[in-house]
């Protein structure tokens, strides 16, 4: 096997253990630079990449090129290079220069940097309440976390753009205001525009109409940070795309920073031209997911003491397991439970929570997760019978996933053991607690065991 297939079948394994946009992010550019009697060295196309593999996934890679090179691997370095003949993420500068001398026909000449007196500072754009301080991150969101503090602590380097996506009410435009304000705290003059994908279409409408195309391009194009919500409403408007396209390149070949944010990958934008897909995925990808419990309830935490409302655990762990798929739902919930223990006057108690959440409605984003939901998922996921999941026998295959089950049904819906038991065939409540422990234990250590269960979770609430 040379190194090119080591490596190539090392992906492959990788490819499995991770998320979809998990390995995009971090394998896409990568590859065997030396090999060298048991030390190899990983090419990685930026610093950031190197200190995630380093931090994040350093062991997996050791092990998969151990077991794969069948001849013991004594050292993983990485390095920041590209392959040569390979395309870069950042494009070099004679690309740059050969595409600004194609589309800057046209369109005057702008000034690289506002002059000092111009400088915008758009107070109603930027709103204090989302800052990186009160972000909490989890698992779902640190990639996106990490790429928004590398943006705003070297605007215009090397993520740019700097592309989030995910569902809503996930953080997104938490995180785009976050980059704002921090590069403001840092830079008091620079101009950071922020400006929701609506807005930008509207404005630029009402420019052309109004005979005002010019106004509308020295004001998205003479700044130093573009943060731009929600690009996926751009869909199918032909001029705006055009327009867009035309700012991007502006602000990308002055060394602006540009971040925008989407409900999903810019592939998956439904009519968004080719030019602007491979413009956006030039820089840095990052999804945001689904919150864990962990978060959930840390975010919970975090808005009550903003609120100066003290709840319990218990209350805060009710309305986590409410809502378990969108912050935002999440926080509605807790300002809900809020208001109407102030307006009654009354201390909040397990059941006066209950009733105020019972009493929201359920949305198509919320979902309660039953236990029979949880035993088919599981059962799909092993590729084995309800029958079996549920049955006697204690071979492996059956009693292993049969264990998950009840430890997802303590984690995730926090049944009691005796009605875990109950609900897989009738089981003694002692089975379901040496399960739950047994699970618990191994989840720490065994890697490929966190990925199922994430796998699984994300079924579970899939929506
Ligand atoms: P999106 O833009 O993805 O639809 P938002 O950024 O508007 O979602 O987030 C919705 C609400 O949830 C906001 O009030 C935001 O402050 C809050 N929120 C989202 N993620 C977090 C987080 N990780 N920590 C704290 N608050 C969060
Ligand atoms: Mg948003």
């Amino acid at each position: 096997m040379d190194t090119h297939e080591l490596w190539q079948s090392a992906l492959g394994e990788l490819e499995l253990k991770l998320s979809k946009a998990n390995f995009t992010t971090w394998f896409k550019q990568t590859f065997i630079s030396l090999y060298n009697d048991g030390a190899v060295t990983i090419g990685v196309p930026n610093a950031f990449t190197k200190a995630w593999l380093e931090k994040k996934y350093h062991r997996d890679i050791t092990q998969c090129l151990h077991i794969l090179s069948g001849q013991g691997i004594k050292q993983v370095v990485y390095r920041v290079e590209t392959r040569q003949g390979t395309p870069q993420i950042v494009p070099s500068l004679e690309e740059i220069a050969a595409a600004r001398k194609k589309e800057a026909i046209g369109y005057g000449e702008m000034p690289a940097f506002a002059p000092a007196y111009q400088i915008r500072q758009e107070p109603s754009s930027l709103s204090s309440k989302y800052t990186f301080a009160n972000f909490v991150v989890g698992k779902q969101n640190e990639l996106a976390h990490a790429a928004a503090q590398a943006v705003s602590a070297q605007p215009g380097g090397v993520y740019n753009p700097l592309f989030i996506y995910g569902g809503v009410g996930l953080g997104k435009t938490h995180l785009l205001q976050a980059i704002g304000a921090d590069i403001r705290a840092k830079n008091p003059v620079a101009t950071i525009l922020y400006a929701t994908c609506e807005r930008f279409t509207n404005e630029f409408i009402d420019s052309v109409r109004n005979g005002k195309a010019q106004d509308f391009k020295n004001r998205y194009r003479n700044v130093d940070v573009l943060l731009l919500d929600d690009i996926h409403f751009i869909t199918a408007k032909e001029r705006t795309q055009e327009e867009f396209f035309h700012t991007f390149n502006h602000l990308y070949q002055n060394n602006k920073q540009v971040v925008i944010t989407s409900d999903r990958p810019p592939k998956a934008i439904t009519g968004l031209e080719q030019r602007l897909i491979s413009r956006l995925t030039w820089g840095m990808l990052a999804d945001v997911g689904n919150p864990d419990y962990e978060t959930r309830m840390a975010i919970l935490e975090t808005k009550a003491r903003e609120r100066n409302y003290l709840l319990d655990r218990e209350v805060l762990h009710l309305i986590s397991s409410a809502i378990t798929s969108n912050i935002r739902e999440l926080e509605g919930a807790l300002n809900k439970v809020i208001a109407f223990h102030q307006f009654k006057n009354i201390d909040p108690s397990v059941d006066s929570v209950h009733g105020v959440l019972s009493s929201l409605q359920p949305t198509q984003n919320i979902r309660t997760v039953t236990p029979k939901h949880l035993i088919e998922t599981v059962s799909v996921y092993y590729d084995l019978t309800i029958d079996d999941l549920l049955g006697k026998s204690r071979e492996k295959r059956f009693a292993y996933p049969r264990q998950i089950v009840m430890f997802l049904m303590r984690e995730e819906i926090k049944s009691s053991y005796p009605a875990i038991g109950a609900a897989l065939g009738g089981r003694d409540h002692t089975t379901a607690m040496h399960a739950y422990d047994k699970i618990s234990t191994l989840v720490d250590s065994d890697e490929k065991l966190q990925q199922d269960l994430e796998i699984i979770k994300q079924r579970i609430y899939a929506v």
